[in-house]
């Protein structure tokens, strides 16, 4: 099973509780686009509603009151290869010995070949692909009383990146890895006086906004959070680990208006522009010099790029909002249709110049050579690539779907010969070092103090060094991990 880019979210005692959930979902809408699903409990029994497609497609207006209660969760689910199925589409809800659960996922779990091993050779039957299936499972074989204390126990026999939510009839319970990998924010609505507050939590605090939540900070990682009709308790049943928060979840996968660990996303890839205008300047000089950013992600750096180098900055690609992800690769003949489909050439501001392409990373290629010829073909003098983040040159197993090694540019490539292959005139990445100090100087800034550790991030993607350890038949069978 390859690992998913998800989003989830939750919220427990209010009495529109699917209808936030649906709305938290749509700003949540960026970190999976392939399916949607709701579960909502209204004190007795858990009731779900679960499709393929983008949130407003999948929720109608009978659906959602279809859906009762004051409790719910939701996921948005990205998958490739191999897990476009409606049977894998989450939140997964089960009834059991001791009532009903619902869980929502986002992350992956390293050990879960193993897991499913024990689990079937012990007599279990899964029903999907998804790992967390078998976090259900041990859930029902645990021998403790509660919900809570289940959940635990389960979870301390499961290894990888989770940021988890689980529903039952009367609990709304909040997980988040002992390393942290994955975001998990805790937010509160107000509901007057005499009444308690609904209690929300969610990938990213941006799904707050929209419902008008207050964002109340991070959940910690190794935290359990478990919200019930007497209100909100935090309980810490894991060992403690080093933190390791994804950067990649700065550089790409995060809504720049989102604020993780405290730190402002669009800040951070504004950081990471100014850093990458110091370290790999253009040769030639500013004069006649325009940054582009590839939109929507490469905004925020170029900005940062722009402001350090002293260029102008300008939107010389124009993005169409109204193309989704593209299913067709056409023949030969019209083979830039795919990227011409969502980007065009603002002629005016490129004809003449000398343009800084500015994009958050490169995983294939390929969007960055059609990119380098549009620019070119749109009457640019010079075309320089320059990314806001280093070589990617590792899958990642914690939850972003990334292709296999042998298909990441990086890993069989020197950054010379990515130059070349995509007609750069010139091209330079983001050290990992520049990228980890952009990092903490904006976390640093947002705490008052010191901030994290330079060790404190994981960064497997842009260095193989992977915060986790794989089981050798997790990386034979499931992960796929080709090469070194
Ligand atoms: P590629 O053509 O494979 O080099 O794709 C590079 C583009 O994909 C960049 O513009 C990135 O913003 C974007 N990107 C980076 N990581 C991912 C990911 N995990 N999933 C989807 N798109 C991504």
């Amino acid at each position: 099973m390859k690992p998913r880019m998800c989003g989830i979210f939750g919220i427990h005692g209010h009495a529109e509780a699917a209808n936030l959930t649906y709305l938290g979902l749509h700003a949540l809408q960026h970190r999976g686009q392939e399916s949607a699903g709701i579960v909502a409990s209204d004190g007795e029994r858990l009731y779900a509603h679960r499709a393929m497609g983008l949130v407003q497609a999948v929720f109608s207006p009978p659906d959602l009151a279809a859906l009762p209660g004051s409790a719910a969760i939701g996921h948005v689910r990205y998958s490739t290869a191999g897990g476009s199925h409606l049977k894998n589409v989450q939140p997964l809800a089960v009834d059991y010995a001791r009532g009903s659960i619902a869980v929502a996922h986002n992350g992956n779990l390293t050990n879960h070949t193993q897991l499913r091993e024990q689990l079937e050779a012990r007599g279990s039957i899964f029903q999907s692909a998804a790992d967390t299936e078998a976090i259900v499972h041990l859930i029902a074989m645990s021998m403790q009383r509660g919900a809570a204390e289940q959940i635990a126990d389960a979870l301390k026999q499961v290894e990888g990146a989770y940021s988890l939510l689980f529903l039952t009839e009367r609990e709304m319970i909040a997980v988040r890895d002992p390393m942290g990998i994955r975001p998990l924010v805790l937010g509160r609505i107000d509901q007057g006086e005499g009444v308690a507050p609904a209690w929300v939590v969610a990938s990213e605090p941006v799904s707050f906004d929209l419902i008008g939540a207050e964002l109340v900070r991070d959940v910690e990682p190794g935290e359990m959070i478990i919200v019930d009709e007497s209100g909100l308790r935090s309980v810490k049943p894991f060992a403690q680990k080093e933190r390791k928060m994804c950067l990649f979840e700065y550089v790409y996968f995060a809504r720049p208006d989102a604020r993780l660990e405290q730190s402002s996303v669009y800040e951070v890839r504004k950081a990471l522009g100014r850093r990458l205008a110091e370290e790999q300047p253009i040769p030639g000089g500013t004069d006649d010099l325009v940054v582009i950013p590839v939109p929507d992600s490469g905004v925020p750096a170029a900005i940062g790029f722009a402001e350090r180098s002293g260029a102008a900055f300008e939107m010389g690609l124009i993005r169409s909002h109204y193309v989704g992800r593209t299913f067709i690769e056409p023949q030969q003949s019209i083979r830039h249709f795919g990227v011409r489909l969502k980007l065009s050439p603002n002629r005016p501001v490129i004809a003449g110049k000398r343009v800084v392409v500015v994009d958050d990373s490169i995983v294939r290629g390929t969007t960055s050579r059609k990119i380098m010829k549009m620019v070119r073909d749109a009457g640019a003098r010079e075309v320089h690539l320059r990314i806001s983040s280093p070589p990617t040159q590792w899958p990642c197993f914690y939850g972003i779907d990334t292709p296999t090694r042998s298909e990441l540019i990086a890993a069989t490539h020197t950054v010379d010969e990515i130059g070349r292959y995509v007609t750069a005139d010139s091209i330079g990445y983001l050290s990992l070092e520049g990228l980890i100090a952009s990092v903490r100087s904006v976390e640093r800034r947002a705490t008052g103090g010191e901030g994290p550790a330079p060790t404190s991030y994981c960064h497997a993607c842009f260095s193989g060094e992977y915060a986790i350890p794989f089981a050798p038949s997790a990386q034979g069978r499931h992960l796929r991990l080709v090469g070194g």
